[in-house]
C-alpha cells in the first residue's frame, strides 16, 4: 500500500513545504485537503476521490479549491484523442462531473464551516461516520483527539496499518493512544522542537520527544512526523538523533515523500 505526503507544512505554505495532504492513489483516499492538494492531479488512479478531512481549519482545507484543477489537468494529460477546439470544453465537463462526485467526509462542525464556504463546487458532502468502508476491505476508524473538533482516523487493511494524527498535544495520557495501537505507519504532526515544548502545548501542538514517546508506548512500526512548523528556526531537525534513541524508526516527512506500507 502507498501514502504519498503532498504537503508536510502546517499553517502555511513555504518553499519547502505545502499544507496537509496525503494520498493513497490506489484507493483514490486523501487524508486532509491543505494546498498540497494541487499535486494530487500527478497521482490520480481513481475516476473520483474519497477526502477525509481532520478538521476545518485552512491549512487542511484550502486545497479543495484545486480539486477542480486537479481533474482537469488530469483529463488533459489522459487525452486519447486529437486535441481541437471542443477539448477544453470537454475537460471542463468531466473535471466537473468528477468534483462532484467526490466524496468529502468531515464532522458535522468542519461541515457546518466549510459547506457554505465551498458551495460552488457543489462537492458530494458526507458525515464522518465513526467507521467507514474503504475499497479492497479496508476500514477507516475515526477517534477524538481530547481538544477541540480535530479527529484522528486510522485505516486497516488486512496486513497494512496507517493512522493519521494532527493538531493536537501528543502525551503520555492523550486519548487517541489505544485507537492507534500496534499500527504499522503513523504519521503524527510534530510542530517544534524539544526546546520549544512548554510553547507548542500552549498552541496546542506538539514537540519531537512527545510524539517519539507516543510511538514507543502504542508499538508503532514507523513514524513519519509532519505539519512543519514555518518558522525555519523551530525545526525538529536538531532533535533528530535523540528522537531516535526513544523510537528508532522515525522520520521528518518531506513533501513528495512515498512511503509503502
Ligand atoms: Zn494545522
Ligand atoms: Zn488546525
Amino acid at each position: 500500500m502507498k501514502l504519498v505526503l503532498l504537503g508536510t507544512g502546517g499553517f502555511t505554505p513555504t518553499e519547502q513545504a505545502q499544507t496537509a495532504c496525503f494520498m493513497l492513489p490506489e484507493m483514490g483516499i486523501l487524508l486532509d485537503a491543505g494546498t498540497g492538494l494541487y499535486r494530487a492531479s500527478s497521482h490520480l488512479q481513481t475516476p473520483d476521490l474519497d477526502i477525509y478531512l481532520s478538521h476545518a481549519h485552512g491549512d487542511h482545507t484550502s486545497g479543495l479549491t484545486y480539486l477542480f484543477s486537479a481533474y482537469f489537468l488530469d483529463e488533459i494529460n489522459t487525452l486519447t484523442q486529437e486535441v481541437n477546439e471542443h477539448t477544453p470544453a470537454v475537460a471542463v465537463e468531466q473535471a466537473n462531473r468528477r468534483m462532484h462526485a467526490t466524496r468529502v467526509h468531515a464532522t458535522q462542525t468542519a461541515l457546518a464551516e466549510l459547506t457554505p464556504k465551498f458551495a460552488p463546487s457543489q462537492f458530494d458532502w458526507r458525515v464522518l461516520q465513526t467507521e467507514e468502508r474503504l475499497p479492497c476491505g479496508g476500514k477507516l476508524t475515526s477517534f477524538n483527539l481530547g481538544h477541540h473538533d480535530e479527529v484522528g482516523f486510522r485505516l486497516d487493511w488486512p496486513g497494512h496499518s496507517l493512522a493519521y494524527v494532527t493538531d493536537t498535544i501528543a502525551r503520555p495520557d492523550a486519548v487517541y493512544l489505544e485507537p492507534i495501537r500496534g499500527v504499522d505507519l503513523l504519521v503524527h504532526e510534530c510542530n517544534g522542537p524539544n526546546r520549544l515544548a512548554q510553547m507548542m502545548t500552549n498552541i496546542g501542538h506538539s514537540y519531537t520527544a512527545a510524539v517519539a514517546e507516543v510511538a514507543a508506548q502504542v508499538e508503532a512500526k514507523r513514524l513519519v512526523l509532519v505539519h512543519k512548523c514555518p518558522v525555519q528556526e523551530w525545526s525538529v531537525d536538531e532533535d533528530m538523533e535523540s528522537a531516535r534513541v526513544i523510537f528508532p524508526a522515525v522520520e521528518i516527512g518531506n513533501d513528495g515523500m512515498e512511503i509503502e506500507f
